[in-house]
């Protein structure tokens, strides 16, 4: 049986393209979502159209019993799921005096408890094998902070510092983790941008454009891999050069 990996949030954006570049190089994909289930739902049809094995689950991520629930049917489904990509991720821009108790606990809730649900849900078969990877899907505002996006650059820098600690706790296990902190990449949670914040932006990176979802499934794509066995607690920043 091929490798398995279950990937948070891939029904759109980075986690889509994430599912397409494992399910083309023979990973059997394990697709979440939250909301959008047509779009999940398309991409399951198109990837088994083309003779890829994936499946599609929904669970919130912040809630742990479906969690477990999606676990074990990924393990039931497929034998064993060997890498986790937690993805998962909302974003807002507000003023921090505005933002409400509730909004600062569903930023962290989704971001920092979807992901640790997720890696308790699986560190135990992963511990057993004594093998696996968990790659998390953080930000450069978790290196750098964002002006109005105080909770949204908290739960970020929470995933790099969950990252390195796990990393140290679970190496010894044969077990991998490391953290990708894209830029600005062109998906839908960049749609509230207008035009002029697109382009100040854009002017801002050396490399003169945002990145795309691709762009991040292979870094991750790599990182999954036996070439990448060496690396752990690592935070990769695929960003055109904005953070340097
Ligand atoms: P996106 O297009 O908005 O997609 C977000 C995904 O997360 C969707 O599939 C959504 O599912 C899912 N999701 C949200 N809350 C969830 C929950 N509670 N449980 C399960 N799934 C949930 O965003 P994206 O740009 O691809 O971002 C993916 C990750 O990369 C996020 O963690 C984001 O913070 C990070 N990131 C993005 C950028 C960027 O510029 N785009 C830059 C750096 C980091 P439904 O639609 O089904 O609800």
């Amino acid at each position: 049986m091929g490798k398995t990996v279950l990937i948070t949030g891939a029904s759109r954006g980075i986690g889509r393209a994430m599912a397409t570049v494992f399910a083309e190089n023979n990973y059997h994909v394990m697709i979440n979502y939250l909301k959008a289930e047509r779009e999940a739902r398309l991409l399951e049809q198109e990837l088994t159209k083309q003779g890829y094995t994936v499946a599609v689950y929904r669970a919130d991520v912040m809630q742990k019993a479906q969690v477990t629930e999606m676990i074990a049917t990924g393990e039931k489904l497929f034998g064993s799921i060997d890498v986790l990509i937690n993805n998962a991720g909302i974003s807002q821009f507000k003023l921090f005096t505005e933002i409400s108790e509730e909004e600062w606990d569903t930023m962290l809730n989704t971001h920092l408890k979807g992901m640790f649900n997720c890696c308790q849900g699986l560190l135990p078969s992963m511990i057993h094998q004594k093998k696996g990877k968990i790659i998390n899907i953080a930000s450069i505002w978790g290196l750098v902070g964002a002006s109005c996006e105080v909770p949204y650059s908290t739960a970020k820098a929470g995933m790099i510092g969950f990252t390195k600690a796990l990393a140290k706790e679970v190496g010894p296990s044969g077990i991998q983790v490391n953290c990708i902190a894209p830029g600005i990449i062109e998906t839908e949670m960049n749609e509230g941008l207008n035009n002029m914040e697109k382009k100040q932006l854009k002017e801002e990176t050396p490399l003169l454009r945002f990145g795309k979802p691709e762009e991040i499934a292979h870094l991750a794509l790599y990182l999954a891999s036996a070439e990448a066995d060496f690396i752990t607690g690592q935070v990769i920043s695929p960003n055109g050069g904005f953070v340097i």
